[in-house]
């Protein structure tokens, strides 16, 4: 799957459409979730154009890869999620996860107990 220079994580980095910003640095940006799951919902996304997990780490250089994880984890001490109850991080990849918007993210969920961690079982 090709990335699209119009999908809306892409509008949001290019300033297009307003986000409610938590941090920016050269690597991602990270910005609470519109429609949020739980008390708190983050998300993460790298500012390089990468449409899931598989294509981030795939073609991402070391530099661009290291240096989402660092924002990563400076959103989650920034979030004050270090060290308390915890937090949940989550990535849908392709369509078995529904994933919606095609430029890889990662969910941060906080700020509650968050139940199983999925809907579905094979157990
Ligand atoms: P996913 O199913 O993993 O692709 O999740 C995409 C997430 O993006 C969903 O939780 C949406 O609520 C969220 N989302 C979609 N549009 C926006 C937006 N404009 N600002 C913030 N979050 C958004």
């Amino acid at each position: 799957m090709s990335y699209d220079p119009n999908n809306i994580f892409a509008k949001i980095l290019k300033g297009e459409i307003p986000c409610q910003k938590i941090y920016q640095d050269e690597f991602a940006l990270a910005f609470y979730d519109i429609n949020p799951q739980a008390a708190l919902h983050a998300l993460v996304i790298p500012t390089g154009p990468y449409v899931s997990s598989d294509d981030f780490h795939e073609k991402a250089s070391e530099t661009e890869l290291v240096g989402y994880y660092r924002a990563l984890n400076n959103v989650i001490e920034s979030l004050g999620l270090k060290g308390n109850d915890g937090y949940r991080l989550l990535s849908n990849s392709g369509k078995n996860a529904h994933q919606e918007v095609p430029h890889f993210h990662t969910h941060i969920f906080g700020n509650q107990a968050l139940g199983p961690m999925l809907s579905v079982s094979n157990k």
